[in-house]
């Protein structure tokens, strides 16, 4: 899909390599930090519903121990494949670096199309692949820890951790052993939407630093910006919700089988029940409808955010494109020659590597949630409240004025484990891009891109320098 040749492994590891141009990291340190650490692949037998026997082939790639656990999602996928799993799990690592998630990266794969298999076949898929993980100490609280990704969800989820902790002797720490749970088996609230809102506040922070927007053509703010989002899975339905909230008009949205253009603006929560139903936009009674999904990167927009599988944004279709920025809340939509070529048009790109960390941010919420065995803001909510409480009738007795009864209502509660995690993910998406664009103006670096990966390898060199394995 025009890369040149170049696997998705060589171009993320294409993108390290020019990050470092003209920097004082020696390239024995970089390639180290580059090459991906371990790859296991396996194969293992499944029964059909039907009697008949299937071998289905999976991989887990942990791409750097710098810091354990290792972390990552898993997919399902018909194209999963060895070269694409260590680019997701090196990714993963430069991802966690950015936005201060102590991991070190890793993805897993596992090459089905789970259309063509039942609830229960895929049951059984998820179990048996995680008894090899486990067995090959591939899985484990301190030692790797999945989530999902394309094609899988907290239903997997559940079952890796329900056979995980089946298989180990450490019962007190095996739900640590995967994240994006159910709540009732250890997950966190505010998970499921963590990759979407994490695009969202990320943008709205970019989007406040008037200076910098400015140089790319845009006014500051959210506010009205028009917004199309490629992918109506978790991750695009999420941002494009987000995104509405914080004042874009979200003009059109796409899938493979077709996509919506409303210039007025897009219900996204009736669209999305629409695509539930019926899995085609085809039929809404809004907009316009087009069978053809590869038209929607030419969309009219401002912003414009692919939220599904690499590749999606290739030098066959990038001239097309009309966004000045693209926000990549999928991991690797855009070619090496799509970003060059963006990048020679002054089109803002906001790469994946820190636009759509906030699923991993929000997994690291809940594995430490995990580890601790108590719901956030158990201990304090009720302290909160009542500070407040007494607070405000301070304020009433000295000024002689009544608070609002809806402020009231607010400030009387202390925050919910939503409330803190949701600002936890927004604390670290806005310290994220601090960093990066302050690493922008140090390093004089180009791109947001560059400055990023630039950010992630000097604090990855930092923590082997630290101990002492270079010299
Ligand atoms: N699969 C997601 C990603 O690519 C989430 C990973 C995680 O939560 O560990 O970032």
């Amino acid at each position: 899909m025009g890369n040149k040749g170049q696997s998705f492994y060589q171009q993320v590891n294409d993108s390290v390599m020019k990050s470092l141009e003209g920097s004082n990291i020696p390239e024995g340190v970089a390639e180290s930090i580059r090459l991906c650490d371990s790859l296991l692949r396996v194969s293992f037998p499944i029964e059909r519903d039907d009697g008949s026997i299937e071998t289905i082939t999976g991989w887990r790639a942990q791409h750097s121990h710098h810091r354990y656990p290792t972390k990552g999602g898993i997919r399902f996928a018909p194209i999963a494949n060895e070269d694409e799993v260590m680019a997701l799990a090196s990714l993963m690592t430069y991802k966690c670096a950015i936005v201060d998630v102590p991991f070190g990266g890793a993805k897993g794969g596992v090459r089905i199309d789970r259309r063509k298999y039942s609830k229960a076949e895929l049951a059984r898929i998820t179990r048996r692949y995680t008894y090899e993980l486990a067995s090959r100490n591939f899985i484990g609280p301190g030692v790797d820890v999945p989530a999902p990704d394309y094609g899988t969800s907290s239903t997997e989820m559940a079952w890796i951790a329900d056979a995980y902790t089946s298989f180990t002797s450490d019962k007190l720490t095996a739900l640590a052993c995967v994240t994006a749970k159910p709540i009732e088996l250890g997950g966190v609230r505010g998970r499921t939407e963590a990759t979407g809102l994490g695009v969202a506040y990320g943008l709205e922070a970019l989007f406040e630093r008037a200076d910098f927007v400015k140089k790319y053509g845009f006014t500051p703010g959210l506010d009205g910006k028009k917004v199309a989002v490629l992918g109506f899975g978790n991750v695009g339905y999420h941002a494009a919700l987000f995104m509405a909230e914080l004042g874009a008009t979200v003009v059109a949205i796409g899938e493979w089988n077709g996509f919506i253009e409303d210039q007025k603006g897009i219900d996204v929560d009736a669209l999305k029940a629409h695509f539930n139903e019926h899995k085609t936009f085809e039929g809404y009674s809004k907009g316009r409808f087009s069978k053809d999904g590869e038209q929607a990167v030419a969309i009219d927009c401002d912003i414009l955010i692919p939220a599904a599988l690499e590749g999606h944004i290739h030098e066959d279709n990038c001239h097309t494109v009309k966004a000045k920025c693209i926000a990549e809340a999928a991991n690797g939509p855009l070619t090496n020659e799509a970003i060059d070529y963006f990048q020679t048009k002054n089109v803002l790109v906001v790469p994946d590597v820190y636009i759509n960390s906030g699923g991993v941010i929000v997994s690291y919420f809940e594995w430490v949630k995990n580890l601790a065995h108590v719901r956030y803001g158990r201990l304090n909510r009720e302290f909160e409240g009542a500070t407040n409480r007494r607070m405000m009738k301070l304020m009433e007795n000295l000024t002689g004025q009544q608070i609002a009864d809806e402020d009231r209502l607010i400030l009387s509660q202390g925050a919910n484990e939503k409330d803190l995690v949701f600002s936890g993910l927004k604390d670290s998406m806005v310290s994220g891009l601090d960093q990066i664009l302050e690493t922008m103006v140090d390093d004089n670096l180009p791109t947001i891109r560059l400055a990023a990966f630039r950010l992630a390898i000097n604090k990855i060199a930092k923590s082997y320098y630290a101990r002492g394995v270079f010299p």
